[in-house]
């Protein structure tokens, strides 16, 4: 919308942020509205922020005074999660077109935001062993391609029972998870005599074999940099495998014990 000269005559109208009360769902709900006015008179033009916009605020304040989630919350806590629209939707056996919507501005009914809180907030100790990222092989295989291309040498071989390329899923999903908060594959851990190893591995092993991964989510910026910093310290099998076998978080586990995510903040070689 393009400036205008004030109806009464006077000079051109200035862009002003004004606040209004606006009526929403039986609620006076006060928000802040970019309009034009005459600096003059006092004259307002109109409104510059598209309807939409002012009603993803007005959802936002209803959300918040009802005690529901809002579309903020439900943003920050799913990416906390490390979970993708799609994987929410899922979880909570909706259409994705409805979180995306309630991330922007509709407002979702009460035994909805049930769910939502259910699957963002709760279920702490499931959390714990899958590093706040639901399991995926597919994720394991481009984690695994991408060690391979940095190392420049195959890490799964044909009768593998992963041994090293364990070592470096598990620094990698352990530091994604203390850095970024959660981590790469989802994959779960236990304390083997030979290492950290993933739950069952030797199942596992084929799986990724046949998996194809450029069906996984892309990896990010920042987890690229953890792969990249586990290269640098580690390009040696032996060297990640003896580095694992000095982790405290390992040694101290009863042979077969899960080795929690939250224990990641205890890792000493790297
Ligand atoms: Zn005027």
């Amino acid at each position: 919308m393009k400036a205008l000269n004030c109806p009464r005559g006077h000079e051109k109208m200035k862009l002003r942020k004004i606040n209004k009360t606006v009526s929403f769902r039986g609620m006076e709900i006060p928000c802040k509205i970019e309009a034009y006015v005459c600096p003059e008179c006092g004259l307002e033009g109109g409104t510059i922020n598209s309807t939409g916009a002012i009603q993803q605020e007005l959802a936002e304040v209803f959300r918040k005074r009802t005690g529901l989630l809002t579309g903020e919350e439900i943003k920050s806590l799913r990416k906390k999660r490390g979970l993708t629209q799609q994987e929410l939707a899922d979880r909570i056996k909706i259409g994705v077109a409805s979180i995306k919507r309630w991330e922007t501005g509709l407002i979702q009914s009460k035994s909805l935001d049930h769910a939502l809180r259910l699957h963002l907030t709760g279920n702490r100790l499931n959390n714990d062993f899958s590093g706040n990222r639901p399991f995926s092989i597919a994720r394991i295989k481009l984690v695994l391609a991408t060690f391979e291309k940095k190392l420049g040498r195959t890490l799964l071989r044909k009768t593998d029972k992963m041994l090293y390329a364990a070592k470096y899923f598990w620094y990698a999903d352990m530091l994604a998870f203390r850095d970024l908060g959660a981590s790469m594959t989802g994959a779960g851990y236990a304390a083997l005599p030979l290492g950290p190893q993933l739950n069952n591995y030797r199942d596992l092993v084929e799986e990724i074999r046949k998996t194809d991964e450029t069906q996984a989510e892309p990896l990010t910026r920042e987890e690229l940099q953890i792969i990249r910093k586990i290269v640098k310290a580690f390009p040696e099998d032996r060297q990640i495998y003896a580095a694992a076998h000095r982790e405290k978080i390992w040694q101290d586990k009863p042979v077969g014990a899960a080795i929690p995510y939250s224990e990641a903040k205890g890792l000493s070689e790297i």
